[in-house]
Formats: C-alpha cells, structure tokens, sequence
C-alpha cells in the first residue's frame, strides 16, 4: 500500500522562552502584542510575512470604529493606531458611511512604520518571515510553537498563546474543536484586490448617476436606513464605496471580454483624488475555497494573478471614468474571508448582535453589519452589541486565546466581528487576557473577567460603560 506520511522526529533549538506568544501580526495581533506587553508581559510577536497589518495589505478602510448611530466603540489601541496615522497623514480618520456605518482608510506602509515604533517602545520581540507550522503539546497545554523560518525549524516556548492568525491555525494544529464552511462545508470565495490611480471620480459618479440601472446600483445594498443604494448617495459623499456592474460584465462577456469570475467591486474608500480598488474572486477546482489547504491556496494565488490582464482590459474599456486608470499594485496577499472558527466557551450568535445582547464578561463592543459575502445580503445591527471574554477561550486546550476572525462565533456571527475595527478590540483583549494569566500563573478559562475588564479600561477600551472622550471620529 502507498505510504500516506512518513515519521518526522528531531530535536528542535529552543528559539526563545516568553510569556506571551502572539502568533500572526494582523489588525488583531498588533494590537495583541503591544496590549500584553504594556500590561508587563515579556511578548514576542510571530508573523510569517516580512510585514505586519495582514489583511490591511490589500489596502482596505478598516470598519467598525463607529456603530449605526454613529458612536464610537472602538477605542483603545486600534484608535491609538489611527491617531498616530492621522498626525502623520496618513488616515483621514473615521468616516461615516451610509452603506458601512464608518470607515477608516489608512496607508499600510505607513501603519507598518507605525506598528513597528510602538513595538519598540512596548518592548514586544517580533520574529518576522516565521511560518507557525505546529505546536508541542503537553497533555491538553502547550509547550511550545514550532516556527519555520531561514534558521530552520525553531521552537517558541510560552506560557500563554495568543492564536491571531485569522485562521485559528493554532486550535487547529493543537487538536482543539472548530468550525469550518458552511453546512455543505463550502468556504466564501477567495480574493485578490487591485489599486488603480488615476481614476476619473467625477465621471465615474456621475455615470452612475445618470443610469443606475446599466450600473447596478445596487438595490441589495440597503444601507443603514434600510432603503437601497440611491444614486444620490454619491451625490452626497467624497468617498465612493460601490458594488455592482453585473449587468455590464454580462454585456462585456457577450462581447468576449472575460472580466472573471468576480463582481466588481470598487472603493475610493481615501479621497476623490485619490486611488480606487477593484476585486477579483476565485473559487478553488474542489469547490470548497478552503484556504487552510496549502494546495489551495496556491491554486488560488495562480490563478488569480492571471485573470489580473483580463480584468484591467474590462475596466479600461467599460467603467466610466477608468478608461486611464494605471494599475498600481495588486495585493500582495490573498484575500481570506472565512476558515476555521473557534469553538470557544461561549458562542456569539446572529441573534445576540440583532438584540443587542449585553454580557456580564463584556471585553470589546461591536457594532459592524453582517456582510454576507455569499449572498451578498447585508444585516445591520441596531446600534451595537457585546461581545463576551468567552468567546476569545476555546475549548479542549488549557493557555491558549483567539482574537480576530477566528474567534468563537457561528459564521453569520463571524460575517460582523470579522471587521477590523473589531478585531483590533478583541485582539487588545486577548493580548490583555495573556499577560494576567501569565503573570498570574492561571488557565485562561479561569481568569476573573472582572480584572481583565478592570486592566482594558485602564488601556482606554469601550466597555459600553458610558462615553469616553478623545477618539479620533470626524
Ligand atoms: C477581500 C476582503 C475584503 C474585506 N474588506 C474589509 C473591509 O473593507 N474592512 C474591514 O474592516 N474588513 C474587511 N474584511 C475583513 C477583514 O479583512 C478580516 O476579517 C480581518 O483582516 C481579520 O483580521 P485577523 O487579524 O483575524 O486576520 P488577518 O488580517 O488575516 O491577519 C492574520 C495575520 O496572521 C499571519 N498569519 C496567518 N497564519 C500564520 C501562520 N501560520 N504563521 C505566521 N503568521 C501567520 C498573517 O500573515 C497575517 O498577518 C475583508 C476581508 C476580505 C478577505
């Protein structure tokens, strides 16, 4: 019979030894290691690209920062983050939209520069270029991360772990329970997003304008007020946020065009003159757009770098307004909506963010509508929701937290929390959550919720306990 593995057994040099792990520098773990080592925790930072902001490469505005009724909610570190962008310049802050409740554009360059600064001034180690590829378990804790890099294979030892990959690859490689997919274990289309300047903007609205119906706009984007997208909303705003064109790809495919298997999606999430992106969408040969399979994932990367020619030749010849636009760069990671989630102690569900369900664990406050990429239907919550410490402890292992994507919610759940305006709080509170069990020697799932809150609004978090003042809205 044809052997399906083989044995793998070596002694691996022990890399370092700290008290809390962060693996994956996403708008979740930034957050989660600066948060733990300002709360006096010895923290390294593990992210397997030369870069940190993970899916804030592609360039897109971070949602959340603001509810429906235009409050903010996320506070903290991620807002600390944009307020430093914006003395630099390099966010305009957060937006109200009608369609999105707020945005934040920002430039990642700069929140690279900007992340790494306060690392340094956090004292967070960061080991960058280093893939987390297993754990070493001992019983239901772990030992240490196993980390690939141009050393070779390393191991991390910590006291308490942080999984903030976006994937929950450390629940899954350390056996504990998740969730995957959809009920026919079916994942949301995998993307690539493309940044053009030198759009027309002016000509672009007012196309959209003048035939809403040849354009698309949209009527299943309903927008806060419940009413669908009106072409005076782009009368009304400096920032374009658009879905559509489905009537034009048809038309453009009749005339052989192949834009792709995509929907066009189109952002001036910065100002008018600024840039605009599109997005590309592919769906794997097995169907499923499972993004936790390597072979995947590279079929994916392939195959969405080449359908980029196609797809600029379609815009250059039927979007209003792009007929100049210069592509500028196309992202240099794939876009990733859904993998596994964490089965934690608590799961939030689509109910509890529509009711506004408060916690008593309460560690972060979300308020981003559930965008449901499959459908394309969107669900907006009435003002904001509570999202408890119990979804950040998975079950069936002992010192580990999830932030993010990944933490313990059914995927309608996900489709909201998953904003990264969100995912910079419940990364703050992981990162939080990490150093008072380290420090204070105890299983996650047995820290007192009510010291965690205690050290977050020292950290300046929304706990939904009243207005704070000084956040960076406009
Ligand atoms: C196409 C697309 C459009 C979206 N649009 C928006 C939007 O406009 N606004 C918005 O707010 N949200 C948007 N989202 C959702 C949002 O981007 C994600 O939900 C969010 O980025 C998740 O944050 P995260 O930190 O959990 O994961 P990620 O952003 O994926 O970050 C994970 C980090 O971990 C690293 N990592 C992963 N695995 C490993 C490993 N094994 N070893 C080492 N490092 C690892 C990655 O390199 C990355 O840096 C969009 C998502 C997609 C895919």
């Amino acid at each position: 019979m044809a052997r399906t593995s083989l044995p793998f057994a070596k002694g691996l040099p022990i890399a370092a030894k700290k008290d809390v792990v962060v693996i994956g520098g996403g708008p979740t773990g930034v957050p989660a290691a600066l948060s733990a080592a300002r709360a006096g925790a010895d923290t390294m930072l593990v992210e397997q690209h030369g870069w940190v902001g993970g899916q804030i490469n592609q360039e897109m505005p971070l949602i959340g920062f603001l509810d429906s009724n235009g409050k903010q909610i996320i506070r903290g570190l991620g807002d600390e983050i944009i307020k430093r962008l914006v003395a630099l310049r390099a966010s305009p802050g957060h937006i109200r939209d009608e369609h999105e409740a707020s945005f934040t554009p920002l430039d990642s360059r700069m929140f690279n520069a900007v992340s790494f600064q306060m690392f340094k001034e956090a004292g967070v180690t960061v080991l960058l270029d280093s893939y987390f590829a297993d754990v070493i378990m001992e019983g239901e804790t772990i030992k240490a991360a196993v980390v690939a890099n141009k050393s070779g294979l390393q191991a991390i030892e910590g006291k308490v772990f942080v999984d903030a990959t976006g994937d929950a690859d450390i629940v899954g490689r350390a056996g504990a329970p998740f969730t995957k997919g959809g009920s026919d274990g079916k994942m949301m289309a995998l993307l690539l997003w493309m940044l053009f300047y030198n759009v027309d903007w002016e000509r672009f609205r007012d196309a959209l304008m003048e035939d809403p119906q040849l354009y698309d706009v949209d009527p299943d984007t309903p927008g806060i007020s419940g009413e669908g997208m009106k072409p005076e909303y782009f009368q009304k705003t400096r920032f374009v946020n658009f879905w559509g064109f489905r009537n034009l790809v048809r038309e453009a495919q009749k005339k052989g065009y192949k834009p792709g298997n995509w929907r066009v999606g189109v952002w001036c999430p910065g100002r008018m003159d600024q840039g605009g992106y599109a997005s590309l969408r592919y769906e794997t040969a097995d169907g499923t757009n499972d993004a936790t399979d390597g072979g995947n994932v590279s079929e994916a990367e392939m195959e969405l770098r080449m359908m980029v020619p196609d797809a600029v030749s379609f815009i250059h010849d039927w979007l209003p307004g792009w007929r100049d636009a210069v592509l500028a760069s196309v992202s240099p990671i794939l876009g990733v909506q859904d993998t596994r989630i964490a089965t934690g102690e608590y799961t939030l569900t689509e109910d509890d963010i529509l009711t506004s369900r408060r916690f008593e664990d309460v560690i972060a406050v979300g308020g981003a509508k559930i965008d449901d990429w499959e459908t394309y239907k969107m669900i907006y919550p009435k003002g904001n929701y509570d999202i408890p410490y119990r979804c950040l402890v998975p079950k069936g292992v002992e010192n580990l937290l999830v932030g993010g994507r990944s933490i313990s919610a059914t995927r309608k759940a996900m489709m909201s929390v998953r904003a990264m305006g969100i995912c910079t709080a419940t990364g703050q509170a992981a990162g939080a959550a990490a150093a008072l069990c380290a420090k204070g020697n105890i299983s996650p799932r047995r820290l007192d919720h009510r010291r965690l809150r205690e050290l977050l609004l020292q950290q300046g978090v929304y706990l939904g306990s009243g207005e704070l003042d000084g956040g960076s809205g406009s």
